[in-house]
């Protein structure tokens, strides 16, 4: 077996780092905002997606101010939604949480 190419160390040397800010951002985001989907405010167990409030295609950080956790489906209801229709949708799944049972 050949050893890997330098190119394919430093990709997975990026891959790791960028799976341990993860963590790290998603360990923070629980410390502010509690073990809880943003949207539908059940448990998120083991399904956890970190949702840009302001999509980073319109411009939104890649920052702690600018994320919040959801269920993976919780995070793909909220697609191409703006700010506003997030936080509408989050207190509609307030309000009727078995309307949006996950
Ligand atoms: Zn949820």
């Amino acid at each position: 077996m050949e050893p890997p190419s330098p190119i394919t160390l430093d990709a997975e040397k990026r891959a790791k780092r960028k799976r341990s800010k993860r963590i790290r951002q998603i360990k923070k985001i629980v410390e502010r905002d509690g073990d809880a989907c943003f949207f539908c405010g059940r448990s998120l167990g083991d399904d956890i997606t970190i949702e840009h409030l302001v999509p980073i295609t319109h411009g939104g950080p890649d920052h702690r101010s600018n994320l919040v956790l959801a269920h993976h489906a919780c995070n793909q209801r909220a697609d191409h939604l703006s700010v506003a229709e997030k936080v509408r949708l989050r207190e509609e799944m307030h309000r009727q949480p078995e309307e949006f049972a996950v």
